[in-house]
């Protein structure tokens, strides 16, 4: 019954079809279909010139007319058509010229330009592909022809541009998506990273109320040592700046903010990062070992994101520890430690490299697809720790790679541009 209906109802729409093509009319939905657009018509000769703008202007194009080359480039500088139809043999610069210039123009560039010519052989045509031209119609034309080829060409251009725009969108996206989860994967190991934050801060607060108390015995001595309270002040200033500096690195990491890259040692950041994760190193039961380049390897990172980097890779090789069985020698100790090395060292005159050595389970079979977003082989991963290395690596221009160990275990490591201060040399 249903089908019936929608078989009659498609006769009635292709009946009143016929009826509209046989009044001379263009159907509706037809007539929304057809691309109208914005043309310029560059033709010397002021008849053709008339007839051709007369027969688009009825079809429905909004056109502008443009009796010599100069005329046509200033009328497209002054507002952009969609689509230019171009006359070759005119006097003063040519089509040719007019359409080299015309790609060379912002704005202009990707304007779709059909030459119209008496001339066609074949020479002209590819002169007229060479210099940007994207068609060619033979005069005397048919007009059906030239309609055609306009509407195909705007159509073309409109979905060219539909689709950059869409990319753009599509980029702005993803940009957008890999910052929110960028700084999501930062809360994740930021928890580790705080519980060492206050696991530090507890130094600096002890050490204050310690320094405090003795301030204090100081103080009921007759007459009182001024001289050493003086002195234990200035170690509670500098016990206090420190808690404040541990606070605020808490708070960095937590920000959600735009990267901001500034020119920093590799070396230093490494051993900020060692020190920081030592209470969660000791609480695994893991040697964290640091071995920096001899000299200060300067590079351009935004601090926050590349701590968040190593904590990943510092995290990932405990995890990978923590899988694997720990050898037990003949004398009941681990006959292999859980150890991770962080090491740098200058690559080359271009880069700076860190590597996170481990003493796990090794790659396996997953080494192709560890920088894959979401891929994870931990009951409570969120698999997005070395992908996000791996942005972040990428836009500071390094690159980042994981390979096996010889005698077990993993490497990742990355690279990173040495940056060099203004009259540094190489
Ligand atoms: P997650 O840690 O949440 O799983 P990652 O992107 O950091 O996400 O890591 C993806 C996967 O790569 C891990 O699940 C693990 O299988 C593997 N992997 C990462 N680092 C190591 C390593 N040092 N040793 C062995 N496997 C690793």
């Amino acid at each position: 019954m249903e089908a019936a209906g929608r078989r009659e109802q498609a006769r009635d729409e292709a009946r009143g079809e016929l009826a509209h093509a046989q009044a001379g009319r263009v159907p509706e939905h037809a007539q929304a279909e057809q691309v109208r657009g914005d043309i310029l018509v560059v033709e010397d000769t002021p008849a053709s010139l008339q007839l051709l703008s007369k027969l688009l202007t009825d079809a429905g194009y909004r056109v502008r007319e443009a009796p010599n080359g100069e005329l046509a480039l200033w009328s497209a500088q002054a507002q952009a058509p969609e689509l230019v139809l171009l006359d070759i043999r005119m006097p003063g610069i040519d089509g040719y010229e007019v359409c080299s210039r015309l790609k060379t123009m912002p704005g202009l560039d990707d304007v779709p330009v059909i030459f119209l010519s008496a001339h066609s052989d074949t020479d002209d045509k590819l002169r007229g592909f060479q210099v940007g031209g994207v068609d060619f119609i033979s005069k005397p034309f048919q007009f059906e022809e030239v309609n055609a080829r306009v509407m195909a060409h705007l159509k073309i251009r409109r979905l060219q541009r539909q689709l950059a725009a869409q990319n753009e969108q599509l980029q702005r996206e993803s940009r957008q998506r890999l910052a929110e989860i960028a700084h999501m994967n930062r809360n994740a190991s930021a928890s580790v990273y705080c519980a060492a934050l206050v696991h530090e801060l507890n130094q600096p607060l002890a050490a204050i109320m310690s320094n405090a108390e003795a301030a204090e015995l100081f103080m009921q001595m007759t007459p009182p040592a001024l001289a050493d309270v003086e002195e234990i002040l200035g170690d509670i200033k500098r016990d206090d700046r420190r808690a404040s500096e541990l606070i605020q690195r808490m708070r960095e990491l937590l920000r959600k903010s735009d990267p901001v890259a500034q020119r920093l040692d590799l070396n230093e950041a490494m051993d900020q990062v060692a020190a920081l994760l030592g209470s969660e190193a000791r609480t695994r039961r893991v040697q964290l070992r640091t071995e920096p380049a001899p000299a200060p390897l300067m590079v351009a990172a935004d601090p926050v994101q590349l701590q968040q980097i190593l904590i990943n890779l510092v995290l990932n090789g405990m995890d990978a520890m923590g899988a694997a069985p720990q050898a037990i020698g003949s004398d009941g100790a681990a006959a292999r430690p859980r150890q991770i090395t962080l090491c740098t060292r200058r690559r080359d005159d271009a880069m700076a490299e860190l590597r996170v050595s481990d003493r796990g389970c090794g790659l396996g079979a997953n080494q192709e697809r560890l920088f894959e977003s979401f891929f994870t082989t931990k009951p409570h991963g969120m698999g997005l720790g070395l992908s996000i290395a791996a942005a972040i690596v990428q836009a500071h221009g390094g690159r980042i790679w994981a390979e096996n160990n010889p005698g077990g275990g993993a490497t990742v490591a990355f690279a990173l541009p040495l940056h060099r201060s203004a009259g540094e040399a190489a």
